[in-house]
């Protein structure tokens, strides 16, 4: 059962229990309503109390019912909360823990609210692109007052229960208990103390104005328009708060509910949807239980204090894990350890972190020039120069030194980690950990499972990295992972458009226009192209059938590598970021057209988001087809905590899918015909080919 009932002394209590955080899922839902009504039906009853078993009084939706039939199924959350209203008993909802989307809509229906301190308390549907859409709206206003309501709806973000129950005038909680373990008793004795109440209270029949009307919501629609960055949800926020105060009750559900069933119709609620399913389902390995236990890590070594190293290091020390950093010679560890203080100092300055903290946090920092200091660590990740000499001698020595059962991690972003693995003795123990530069602020983790790597490793590390607030995507071994190929292609696909008469800043522009972060030529100058370049030459020698634009080698050959030579695709003025269009570099690729004999022609900005989009979906298809990504939501997960990709897009799977595989294999076949362009780029990935014809999607 997802709900018990139980009577004590002449109080009912009705438990909702759907771990992990009672979930209004429908086998809830129609517990709850029995329960209800056999409560009512109870004449020894006078009065019941709904609540939450373990961790949660409820979370709202059951995520394991998205986009399923059940989740409309009656009861639904709008029957429940009218049934509650409607008890002929006093119905108390005692809140705790967790009170959030669904769970305080049905806590706004209930006669009365008390609620323990520390309650997270939110409707986060915002977040989903979407609105409260079982009275939150519509409720929460008239118990909360306008513009705190409108606060909570609009930000999503929860707000704890003592904080609620300070706002002046507030009816959201008739009590409070003195804490989460008296809540019980408490509610029981404040249940008896309203057993015989009438005419029972409803938040429906509160007023619900706000004192400057129209003003008022004229200053929130301006202010909210202005942030929402082109979602829909947060404007209709305010318009359902709005009709609130200005429509009678019943007319106002209505107008939510139009709003909510509109919202969940938007590309841009279906795809943040679709990131926070993609986003739990990337932390799960098919084939990695909740059976296999995890290694303890409580302490970590990080080879090579350099860009990356000092960054992971950050990591675990904001964690609370000691770190211990190794480099060859002191004046590296020296250089290390200062840009981590120097990071921190940045933090302290500007209120980010308390300066105890950053004490705190340097104290767990310590370096070392010899291996043998490393043998108690629990894990160690290597950040060494990216040279398959230099990675052997580094596991060799590791192999040596390190622990039984101690994890060997790399941060190779494109060598071999199954090669890595066979330096050592222990390939079970090695994994790839591909951190993204700056890796203590990018929220990106590749984890690459080489062919030998534990399942218990596995869990280790993908646990470690929720520890450590990261995003982890598990990737196969393939060179580039799975990111940094696919980037590849899109850079490719970048170079063929300046040949054929785009600018970087035209080229920059419409993909910004599309809503990533960055264009590739901005990205590449941020990054430094010099490493692009390496990454040419090998291939130049490995696929010397592959086509490749020249330009990017030859603004390479002028030192241009980006903003860490002040210049690169862009001028940059000393200490500065902002990119200015460089008259050196658009002649440049104007004379190498020339030598080419292209003439250039107009390329508009839909040509150019399709070029560079597809060629990353047709990349991906490959990618999962091989089985280098398990799940076409992990290549999502990648593209948009680590590369830019538009969120309300919903990563390039997602996008893809939105457009219609067909549509994609179609224009795929167009820029085929494209002379300038390599017609084998575009043959479609046959995992794209097959679901294009079948009308299917990627999953
Ligand atoms: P870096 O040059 O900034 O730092 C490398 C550090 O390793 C240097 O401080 C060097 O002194 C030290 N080192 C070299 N050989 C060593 C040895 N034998 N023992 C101990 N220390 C040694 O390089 P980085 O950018 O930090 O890259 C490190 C690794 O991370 C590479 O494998 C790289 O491919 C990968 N990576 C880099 C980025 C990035 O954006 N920079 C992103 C992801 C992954």
């Amino acid at each position: 059962m997802t709900a018990q009932i139980q009577t004590h002394g002449n109080v009912a209590v009705i438990t909702l229990n759907n771990p992990p955080v009672n979930g209004l899922g429908y086998a809830t839902r129609l517990a709850v309503t029995e329960h209800l009504a056999a409560a009512n039906a109870d004449a020894a009853v006078k009065a019941i109390i709904i609540t939450g078993a373990g961790k949660a009084f409820s979370g709202g939706a059951d995520i394991k019912e998205f986009g399923l039939p059940t989740a409309l199924q009656e009861p639904n959350l709008l029957s429940l909360i009218l049934a509650v209203e409607n008890s002929a008993k006093p119905v108390v909802a005692a809140i705790h823990s967790v009170c959030m989307g669904g769970g305080l809509e049905l806590a706004l229906g209930c006669h009365y609210r008390i609620a323990a301190p520390g309650t997270n308390v939110a409707l986060p549907e915002v977040k989903l692109g979407i609105l409260p859409g079982a009275g939150g709206t519509q409720r929460l206003p008239r118990a909360l007052g306008v513009e705190n309501a409108l606060n909570m709806i609009v930000s999503g973000e929860p707000v704890k229960s003592e904080l609620l129950a300070m706002a002046p005038g507030q009816k959201l909680f008739d009590k409070m208990a003195a804490s989460a373990e008296s809540l019980a008793a408490e509610a029981l004795a404040f249940a008896q103390s309203v057993a015989d109440a009438r005419p029972l209270p409803l938040v429906r029949n509160l007023p619900c104005k706000h004192p400057l009307g129209d003003a008022y919501f004229q200053f929130a629609r301006n202010m909210v328009g202005g942030m929402a960055k082109g979602y829909p949800a947060p404007l209709k926020c305010v318009a359902a708060v709005e009709a609130a105060t200005k429509k009678k009750f019943d007319d106002g559900m209505a107008f939510e509910r139009e709003a909510f069933v509109n919202l969940m119709w938007t590309p841009e609620s279906r795809a943040l949807r679709h990131l926070f399913m993609a986003e739990r389902a990337a932390s799960k390995i098919a084939d990695v239980g909740a059976d296999v236990t995890p290694r303890p890590v409580s302490s970590l070594a990080v080879i090579g204090a350099g860009t990356m190293g000092g960054g992971i290091a950050m990591n675990f020390l904001n964690a609370g894990i000691p770190v211990k950093m190794l480099e060859q010679k002191q004046d590296a560890l020296d250089r290390g350890v200062a840009t981590i203080r120097k990071n921190y100092e940045a933090q302290v300055k500007k209120g980010k972190l308390k300066a105890d903290k950053y004490e705190q946090r340097m104290a767990l920092l310590t370096t070392t020039l010899d291996y043998a200091d490393l043998k108690d660590a629990d894990m160690v990740i290597e950040a060494v120069f990216e040279e398959m000499g230099v990675k052997e001698k580094v596991f060799k020595q590791l192999d040596a030194v390190m622990k039984p059962g101690a994890i060997l991690a790399s941060n190779t972003s494109t060598l071999d980690v199954d090669l890595i693995a066979n330096f050592t003795k222990r390939p079970q123990d090695v994994v790839g950990t591909h951190f993204f530069s700056p890796a203590n602020v990018m929220k990106l983790l590749e984890v690459v499972r080489g062919k030998d790597t534990a399942k218990d490793v596995m869990a280790t590390v993908m646990g470690l990295a929720k520890k450590i607030k990261k995003t982890a995507v598990v990737s196969g071994v393939c060179d580039g992972f799975i990111g940094n190929r696919m980037i590849e292609q899109y850079s490719r696909q970048a170079g063929f458009l300046l040949e054929e008469g785009c600018t970087p800043q035209q080229v920059d522009k419409a993909v910004e226009k599309f809503g990533f972060a960055m264009g590739p030529f901005r990205m590449g100058d941020l990054a430094g192209n010099d490493i692009g370049w390496a990454i040419r030459k090998r291939r130049y020698t490995e696929k010397p059938g592959m086509k490749y634009s020249k330009t990017a080698d030859l603004l390479c050959e002028l030192g241009r590598y980006g903003q860490k030579t002040g210049a690169g695709w862009y001028d940059y003025q000393a200490g500065k970021r902002d990119a200015i269009p460089s008259e050196l570099v658009n002649t440049l690729i104007a004379d190498h057209r020339k030598t080419l004999g292209i003439t250039p022609r107009k390329i508009g900005d839909e040509e150019i988001v399709q070029r560079l989009v597809y060629s990353l979906v047709n990349e991906a298809a490959h990618i999962l087809q091989e089985g280098i990504a398990s799940k076409s939501g992990d290549i999502d997960m990648v593209y948009l905590t680590g590369y830019g990709f538009p969120i309300y897009r919903g990563g390039p799977m997602n996008y893809a899918n939105e457009v219609g595989l067909f549509n994609v294999v179609q224009a795929m076949k167009r820029f085929a015909q494209n002379p300038l362009d390599d017609a084998s780029f575009w043959q479609p990935a046959p995992l794209l080919a097959k679901l294009a014809a079948e009308g299917k999607t990627f999953q």
